[in-house]
């Protein structure tokens, strides 16, 4: 059974060996049981079915809930060769007859379908049709719990009990525990085959950069824009209006940027996201609102304007880059000024203890001192031994100094002005500026005015944003913003309790790009020159096919083409992702190119 599924993952897929539970997960589904797969985004969830519903004798009913989902996967598996479609309300009612024929006559492996198409479906023609498997992925939209409820999705339960005999495969990427154990209850899943994998995605470069003013924010993602060798990237903003001045920006620069948010008429949204899709736009500078629904496996690099309201967001939004393995990075700003905004959005929200305990985490997360992969797997409940060494605190251990001295002059300066005053201000009066704002409230006449003047305004706001996550300060977000001392801050003021600090990292945006990476390895050195050649050929072929190039060939595949050279058939046959059918269409072609870029 293994060794099948093995021969039928490198010749329809072209891959060689499986990713960890993909294999255990699929003997489940072979030996007809029930099944549960939670991996994370870019896990190789597809897998999991596909291959076994090109071994069992016949149609595997994929339901997914959003149409592009639909669209990529059948793509992707056309590629391949292998006869998969979808069936909605996109389609004709010629094009649906079609398609119901070849599913009564065995055609078909592979039927997408959302689920309230499937429903009706299962009433009528669906039901002389010899169903093999059911795989529901993204099934966390059965689950009030989830952050994707679909209401469609609730009805999948009767299915179920509609199709006693057909084994069920359910795919989520869900990491939180309630959801897991909803989607099993509703889904009716008969099973102990749960196959969750680690939340680690060691290709992604975690970077955080804290309390960089705009002006130098631009000048460092200019930089870091310019070293991504025209690789495609997502800048999330908190706002509509910072998407649209970002995209001003890069244009102004030269690229292909576009803007992505709900203030744009439909007809531009989905025209954006499709550029983006085909490579046609570099960049996409957007609000959260982007991002579902998108397969696109080569997006390289994320960048957050701002900081994400909780660690899930966050986590769900760096999941958009490197889906296919290959190296990725991802780089989050965020301001004080941020913490305060959601910190106020989370206010009037509908839980807002629960938001306010995720966003202290998330700024955690952002605050943190040490490998800060450890500290967001640790939210999943993960514990990792070691260090990654594949984030910026791994790659630049920050330095440590004794900080009770510096947070002794905030901390009197807070007390002297009565805890009246935001941050902003208080660094005016620790630095000893005679503005306006200082001397109408008398402040310059106090005996903390001035005292931090060795510092600049940037080292005080590094060393504030610590004080608030050490506990030592909080913001009252009902006061103007005003900082209050804590208990823990009163101990450090008054000499009881003694705290270390790190140092402010230099402003300047340290290239990690060519450091020797931890986890992901390049055996060869890649021709970047032939990459490039290699790369404008996928998007032509893409062009001429309809397709996005992603799905001719991923860029893990192309890389490897690129250190390998292939210059036989079977050379190529052996890269990963160049199954039987991509090799037919495509090796010649790549061959060529490869030998005359030699
Ligand atoms: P998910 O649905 O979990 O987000 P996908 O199924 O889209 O992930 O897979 C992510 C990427 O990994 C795809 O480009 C896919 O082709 C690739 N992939 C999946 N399984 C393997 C494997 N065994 N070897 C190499 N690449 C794989
Ligand atoms: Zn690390």
């Amino acid at each position: 059974m293994s060794l099948e599924s093995l021969e039928i993952l490198k010749s329809s897929f072209g891959y060689d060996t499986f990713r960890p539970l993909q294999q255990d997960a699929i003997s489940a589904v072979l030996a007809g049981k029930d099944t549960f797969v939670v991996m994370p985004t870019g896990g190789g969830k597809s897998i999991c079915f596909q291959v076994p519903a090109l071994i069992l004798p016949n149609l595997t009913v994929v339901i997914s809930p959003l149409i592009s989902l639909m669209q990529d996967q059948v793509e992707t598996l056309n590629e391949n060769g292998i006869e998969a479609a979808f069936y909605n309300s996109t389609l004709s009612s010629d094009q649906k007859n079609k398609l119901i024929q070849q599913c009564l006559n065995g055609h078909l492996k592979l039927l997408y379908m959302a689920p309230e198409t499937f429903l009706p479906a299962l009433d009528s023609w669906l039901d002389d049709v010899r169903i093999s498997l059911l795989a529901i992925d993204e099934a966390h939209c059965v689950s009030t719990w989830g952050h994707d409820f679909r209401p469609e999705y609730s009805q999948l339960g009767v299915a179920r009990l509609a199709l006693p005999d057909v084994p069920c495969i359910a795919l989520t990427a869900t990491a939180d525990v309630v959801t897991r154990k909803d989607i099993i209850k509703q889904l009716h899943l008969q099973t102990d085959q749960l196959f969750i994998s680690s939340f680690d995605r060691p290709n992604l470069e975690l970077i955080v950069k804290g309390n960089i003013k705009k002006k130098e924010k631009i000048k460092q993602v200019l930089e870091f824009i310019e070293k991504q060798n025209e690789s495609a990237g997502i800048i999330y903003c908190f706002s509509r209006k910072e998407a649209d001045e970002w995209t001003v920006i890069l244009n102004k620069e030269g690229y292909r940027a576009n803007t992505y948010h709900a203030g744009l008429k439909a007809q531009d949204r989905a025209s954006a996201q499709q550029r983006f899709i085909h490579d046609e736009t570099q960049i996409i500078c957007a609000t959260i609102a982007f991002g579902m629904g998108i397969d696109k496996s080569n997006v390289r690099w994320i960048i957050h304007n701002n900081l994400p309201k909780n660690i899930e967001s966050y986590y769900q939004e760096i999941g958009r880059a490197g889906r296919d393995g290959m190296p990725a990075q991802v780089l989050l700003y965020y301001t004080l000024k941020d913490v305060v905004m959601q910190g106020n959005f989370i206010k009037g929200s509908e839980k807002p203890i629960v938001g306010t305990k995720k966003l202290q985490r998330m700024l955690q997360f952002a605050e943190a001192t040490s490998c800060r992969r450890k500290v967001l797997l640790n939210y999943f409940n993960e514990n990792h031994e070691q260090d990654c060494g594949n984030c910026d605190i791994c790659m630049h251990p920050p330095d440590f100094v004794d900080g009770t001295r510096i947070a002794q002059m905030a901390l009197s300066g807070i007390k002297r002005t009565k805890e009246r005053v935001a941050t902003t201000l208080l660094i005016k009066i620790l630095r000893g500026a005679e503005s306006h704002d200082v001397t109408n409230r008398g402040f310059h006449h106090l005996k903390t005015h001035g005292v931090g003047a060795a510092y600049s305004e940037y080292e005080w706001q590094h060393y504030i944003a610590q004080l608030i996550n050490l506990g030592l300060i909080e913001i009252a977000y009902d006061e103007y913003l005003s900082l209050k001392i804590t208990n823990a801050g009163n101990k450090v003021l008054f000499g009881e309790k003694e705290i270390n600090v790190t140092v402010p990292p230099e402003k300047a945006l340290r290239s990690t790009r060519n450091k020797t990476k931890a986890k992901v390895e390049f055996n060869k050195e890649v021709d970047s020159t032939l990459f490039d050649v290699l790369r404008l050929k996928r998007a032509e072929i893409a062009r001429k096919q309809g397709v996005p190039p992603y799905i001719v060939f991923n860029d893990a595949t192309l890389t490897q083409m690129a250190s390998s050279k292939p210059i036989t058939l079977n050379q190529m046959a052996d890269i990963s992702g160049v199954g039987d059918a991509k090799l037919i269409k495509y090796g010649p072609v790549f061959l060529e190119l490869i030998k005359d870029n030699n």
